[in-house]
């Protein structure tokens, strides 16, 4: 199928492309990379009267360094931060996640601020930018705010965004030197999206314990969730030689589903969860030392 017809808008400026939303009302959609609104158009799921194409204001493309870390535009594609055409403020996470994200030719044209503001629970940058804490700047027709990016999911595909608000950025304090990062993407085929996504972030003792654990997953629940008994649990423990046993009690925890006698299917999908955060406990990388995409092994 093809879309219904609509108005196509291509501003230069971050106030020409608010001023234009806030103008067109609630037929007006932002377009970013088109990844996840073109499907929609195309099987007429959505039919919006104009489109604001926001990808060709310079200022939302690339990424530049900020004290502490680095400001991501949001028309920056996964592709540049999987090639490493801007800086990795997550010591290769940034890399790691953006390269798991659909196909090349997905990854081409999709953008970091489209991924944050369609809110799939499924899709990587909404927990990797949870569990770096980033911050989210808005731009709208009532003003300007920032907000954490863990709190701009409200539910699944549902960001709290108005009509006439742009995600025009989001920034990353820089891991520091030490920090361990992992992350783990368990899907049925290469390109799907997740049925799990852990992101973890660590510190070791000097006997390589655990220590200052973060965790968070994606595709769990509406929203990407952190998982605080799993992270007690871990605290203390070497990364090497967890097994899904171990860390299956804090994921059952976590995911509200202790005492509530979980049917098979349940059973089956805390199963996968607790495996695939063993997985990226297990190729989790130090920053500084790891190459992107390929872990440094467990401490
Ligand atoms: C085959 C396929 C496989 C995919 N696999 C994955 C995957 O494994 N993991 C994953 O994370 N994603 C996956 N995606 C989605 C992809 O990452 C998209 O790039 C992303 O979801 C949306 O980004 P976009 O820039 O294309 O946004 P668009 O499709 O242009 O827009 C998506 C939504 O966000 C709004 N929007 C866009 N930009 C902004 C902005 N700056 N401010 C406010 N609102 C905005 C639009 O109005 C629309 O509602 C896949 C897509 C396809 C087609």
């Amino acid at each position: 199928m093809k879309p219904a017809e609509f108005g196509y808008h291509r501003p230069c400026e971050v106030s020409e492309a608010v001023a234009l939303l806030a103008g067109l009302g609630d037929g007006a959609r932002v377009l970013g990379g088109g990844q996840s609104l073109a499907p929609e158009l195309n099987a007429r799921r959505i039919t919006p009267e104009h489109l604001v194409d926001i990808t060709g204001i310079r200022s939302l493309r690339g990424a530049r360094r900020v004290a502490g870390g680095v400001r991501y535009g949001a028309a920056t594609t996964h592709r540049m931060v999987e090639d490493g055409l801007v800086p990795d403020a997550g010591g290769g996470l940034l890399a790691r996640a953006a390269a798991g994200i659909g196909h090349r030719a997905v990854r081409t044209r999709g953008t970091l601020g489209g991924s944050l503001a369609y809110a799939d629970p499924a899709a990587e940058w909404p927990a990797v930018f949870a569990a770096l804490d980033a911050t989210v700047e808005v731009c709208g027709a009532r003003g300007d705010r920032s907000l954490p990016a863990r709190e701009l999911p409200r539910g699944a595909f549902h960001s709290g965004l108005a009509p006439d608000e742009i995600v025009v950025a989001v920034e990353v304090r820089s891991l520091p030197q030490g920090r361990w990062w992992g992350l783990h993407k368990t899907a049925g085929t290469a390109g799907a999206y997740a049925s799990s996504l852990a992101v973890v972030l660590f510190d070791t003792d000097a006997r390589g314990r655990l220590e200052q654990v973060a965790l968070w997953l994606g595709a769990a629940r509406e929203t990407p969730v952190r998982l605080p008994a799993t992270e007690l649990l871990l605290t203390g423990r070497s990364a090497a030689g967890l097994d899904v046993a171990a860390v299956l009690p804090g994921v059952a925890q976590d995911l509200g589903t202790v005492g509530a006698a979980p049917d098979d299917a349940a059973r089956h999908g805390l199963r996968v969860h607790a495996a695939t955060v063993c997985r990226a406990l297990a190729r989790a990388a130090p920053v500084g030392r790891a190459a992107a995409g390929e872990g440094a092994g467990a401490p």
